[in-house]
């Protein structure tokens, strides 16, 4: 049986009145339907996939096959000693939904069995699960090393956010192992990259700089978003603190945005916690219960939305390079890190960018000539998207720091979906010829 603090069941009947128990009959007194999705030494022998679509689950005395969907923001107490209990930490039970809520709890531990992490924490959006792993941990007269190449508004944080409360920053071409070792100063306190980063692909060597990080007493914050923990488990390489999107591929259908922190049991309860419960950047229960179903069929959709990706990017290679072009796909031998893609990646992942030669006005050409591919600037989804970063994702930062960082007026980005490949290769393919190329 599935029990709270102290021995209680932790799902009780609500100590109704008669007329109560007459209107909601079938509220009979059920046997708690035994459940192993909580209890890690059972779940941490399965394999990814069966965690994805069962770790964490909690089953009420209903015995519900799909996860309750607790819409709650407060608990009720029997007595006063509990909540007091509860206040003081010697009671482990709910007390108000920013700290804990059943069906975020579910979550929360599906992803960190998935990720391999002792522990998570789920926020609201991708960005507010950046801000809070880098600004819990982080005070004025701090450093952090960040990668140059970027998402947008990750670049915003290190770029305006951070040094806005006197922590310093520095980024750097993040493929380079040395640049790593050389932006090191007394005072730099974390390390935060992406791998693959978005939209440039560029990877980052986890093993090398994650372990050159723990040598140094600095903390690396990976933001794992194009892989998810079905294709890459930073943490197998080192790194101490994984942050997610969740809104990509683990909801993977484009309904809710959600974010994810996952750490160590010390970490998260001791650096994030105090942070995240006090600023409140928490994520709603509904959201997380369609996380939670997405995540049932994450392991599937990144198996064959990789199997797509490079399918198409197979079928557009010759075509791009010989117009001049460059492709960006870490399951290509032309990418330049593609032995180390091979090395972290389960999979090539489901995004891939390529550089046209004609600028701007030839990638809004190929964009405007989509029939099936959506114009849009969403990942992760399992419908196929296509984007120009310069003139969206990344049009706030000004062309010079974009070309900086390898964001070209000519790149465009995919996102490949569930869609018969032949489909999607179909539509590139016209798309393409009409932009002239
Ligand atoms: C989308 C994205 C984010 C931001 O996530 P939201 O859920 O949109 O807030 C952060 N990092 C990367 C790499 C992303 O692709």
């Amino acid at each position: 049986m599935r029990v709270g603090v102290a021995g209680k069941p932790l799902y009780r009947r609500h100590n109704c009145a008669p007329a109560c128990r007459v209107a909601t009959g079938s509220l009979q007194p059920v046997p708690m339907k035994k459940t192993t999705g909580m209890d890690r030494s059972v779940t941490k022998g399965w394999r990814k996939a069966t965690q994805a679509v069962r770790a964490g689950t909690w089953r009420s005395e209903h015995g519900e096959t799909s996860e309750a969907l607790f819409l709650t923001s407060g608990y009720t107490y029997e007595d006063a000693a509990t909540p007091a209990a509860r206040f003081a930490g010697e009671d482990a039970g709910m007390t108000y939904s920013r700290l804990q809520n059943p069906t975020v709890a579910m979550l929360e531990e599906r992803i960190a069995m998935l990720e391999g992490a002792e522990a998570c924490r789920v926020q609201a959006s991708g960005m507010a699960a950046m801000t809070t792993a880098l600004l819990c941990q982080l005070q004025a007269g701090d450093h952090v090393v960040a990668a140059r190449a970027a998402f947008g508004s990750c670049r915003w944080l290190v770029d305006n956010l951070l040094p806005k409360f006197g922590i310093e920053t520095t980024v750097i071409d993040s493929a380079d192992n040395d640049a790593w070792d050389k932006a090191v100063r007394p005072e730099t306190k974390v390390f935060f990259f992406e791998s693959p980063a978005n939209p440039t692909l560029d990877l980052v060597d986890m093993e090398f700089v994650c372990g050159m990080a723990k040598e140094a007493g600095i903390t690396t914050v990976v933001d794992n978003a194009f892989c998810s923990p079905a294709l890459q488990r930073p943490m197998e390489f080192g790194a101490d603190v994984v942050a997610y999107s969740a809104t990509k591929l683990m909801e993977g259908q484009g309904r809710v945005l959600a974010g994810a922190v996952c750490g160590s049991e010390e970490w998260i309860n001791e650096v994030l916690l105090p942070f995240q419960r006090n600023t409140g950047p928490n994520l709603a229960p509904f959201n997380a219960w369609v996380v939670l179903k997405g995540l049932e069929t994450l392991d599937l959709r990144a198996r064959r939305q990789s199997e797509n990706a490079l399918a198409l990017g197979q079928s557009m290679e010759d075509r791009i390079i010989r117009a001049g072009g460059t492709m960006l796909h870490p399951g290509l031998p032309s990418h330049p890190q593609y032995a180390l893609a091979q090395k972290q990646m389960d999979a090539c992942g489901p995004i891939f960018s390529f550089i046209l030669p004609g600028g701007r006005e030839q990638a809004h050409a190929v964009l405007d000539a989509l029939e099936l591919v959506d114009i849009s600037n969403n990942i992760g989804d399992a419908k196929s998207l296509m984007c120009h970063p310069a003139s969206t994702t990344h049009a706030n930062m000004g062309e010079e720091e974009r070309a900086k960082m390898g964001v070209h007026e000519g790149m465009l980005r995919i996102n490949v979906g569930l869609e018969d490949a032949r489909d999607v290769i179909a539509d590139m393919d016209q798309a393409l010829g009409a932009a002239g190329l």
